[in-house]
């Protein structure tokens, strides 16, 4: 079933998680240990993200730099397949540019079909650590909308080789990503919101935030879609505050603010396990003011930490 047949079929704001596959090298059944207790909060779907190769340089005989491309998490399409097979739950893997000729791009997306998935949530990803922006690759997309209209089109059975005879579209619901704190690059708020609206536009159906930890923001944010007669759902995605480190990581990373009263609480304590008390209480209390406030869904970054998502669902469903 599609994400959007989920949100509106409910009859209750529902649970999602978004999960990471496992480190290269590990077993899927990391995936299912950190999934099976949150399954008694029926997640109606589950999102996979799909993380790009990155480069080192490893030292070679003779003093040279050799440059290896590596993949530290592969297999976003393979979990996502073990999922629906394991859980007869719905899977929406993440699709990026950033990597992927249109060629792959299609050749991903037919298998996805092939897999009875429907759901894609369609990204143009970040730019590789070693690079200073952004680079599409040669014959790739640059940007997400892109992405949207290549989905769009195999929607409606135009595949990239026009000559193809008696093909059968495909019927994928398409997610995006939006950014209630804006996204790093964007020059402000109200550009980024019109690439938002150009996604939707083109066909995305339903957006899924950034990681916020003042609901505020994401208040305002759905106020001003509303206000641009973007009408889509706007899942709002949430994460579990578990580290001192994350205080200062994920503004770095993510480009979002943390609270000063969260900041607050976190620096009187001593230990992480303290840490993530205040981290758990706070999520809890975002979850319930988003839930009053009527989202459809939340949307919770476990990132490989179930205990914590779980201890949040335990207090809203
Ligand atoms: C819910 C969610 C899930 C994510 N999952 C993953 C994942 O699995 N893997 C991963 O690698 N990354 C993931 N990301 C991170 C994401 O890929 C990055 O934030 C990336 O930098 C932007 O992706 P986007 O799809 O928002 O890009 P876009 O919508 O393409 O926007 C990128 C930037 O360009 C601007 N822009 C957009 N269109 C145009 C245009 N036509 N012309 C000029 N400027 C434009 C926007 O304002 C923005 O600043 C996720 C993010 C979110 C919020």
């Amino acid at each position: 079933m599609k994400v959007t047949e989920h949100l509106q079929n409910a009859r209750s704001t529902l649970f999602s998680i978004e999960i990471l596959p496992p480190l290269k090298g590990k077993d899927i059944q990391s995936i299912f240990n950190s999934i099976d207790p949150l399954m008694e909060f029926k997640p109606p779907f589950i999102d996979v993200t799909y993380h790009r190769e990155e480069y080192v340089y490893k030292k070679r005989d003779g003093g040279y730099l050799e440059k290896i491309s590596i993949k530290k998490r592969p297999g976003t399409v393979g979990i996502c397949a073990a999922i629906i097979h394991r859980y007869k739950t719905d899977a929406v893997p993440h699709i990026i540019c950033g990597g992927f000729t249109r060629e792959e791009t299609e050749n991903a997306l037919i298998d996805l079909n092939f897999l009875g998935i429907d759901n894609v949530l369609l990204l143009r990803g970040d730019a590789i650590k070693t690079e200073p922006g952004f680079i599409p690759e040669d014959g790739g997309h640059h940007y997400a909308i892109d992405l949207v209209k290549q989905v769009v089109n195999l929607n409606k059975g135009t595949y990239l080789d026009e000559d193809l005879m008696g093909v059968s579209p495909t019927d994928f619901c398409i997610g995006i990503a939006g950014y209630p704190e804006k996204h790093f690059e964007a020059p402000n708020l109200k550009s980024d919101m019109n690439y938002l609206k150009s996604k939707i536009d083109a066909g995305a159906e339903y957006v899924v935030t950034q990681m916020f930890f003042d609901n505020q923001k994401y208040f305002d944010y759905v106020n001003r879609c509303r206000e641009m007669y973007i009408n889509i759902p706007i899942i709002p995605g949430l994460k579990v505050l578990t580290t001192m480190k994350q205080a200062t990581l994920l503004p770095k990373t993510f480009h979002i603010d943390i609270p000063e009263d969260l900041l607050t609480e976190i620096e009187k304590c001593k230990t992480d396990q303290e840490v993530k008390d205040v981290g758990v209480e706070w999520c809890i209390q975002q979850s319930k003011e988003l839930v009053k406030f009527g989202v459809p869904c939340l949307h919770y970054y476990t990132m490989g930490s179930s205990e914590v998502t779980r201890r949040v669902a335990s207090a809203i469903f």
